[in-house]
């Protein structure tokens, strides 16, 4: 059995991890797929945290402008 580099259509074997002619790795650029797809997961991630902690400090930060010895413990 012989598969079709999908970037210069040569012919390899059937398992070939590696394209002979243009140095084609399927396997290499589907791990950089994956590590551009897990970091943009990860900056998302950390951004949608992030809102309800930005929003949180900046509640504190508005409501610390009006604080009263009074209201120090009532929020
Ligand atoms: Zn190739």
């Amino acid at each position: 059995m012989t598969v079709t580099c999908a970037r210069c259509d040569k012919e390899a074997d059937d398992g070939t991890q590696k394209c002979p002619r243009c140095d084609y790795r399927p396997q290499k650029s589907m791990q950089v797929m994956g590590a551009v797809i897990f970091i943009i997961g990860l900056v998302t991630s950390v951004l949608l945290v992030g809102i309800p902690i930005a929003i949180f400090g900046a509640y504190r930060l508005f409501k610390g402008r009006n604080l009263t010895i009074e209201s120090e413990y009532g929020l």
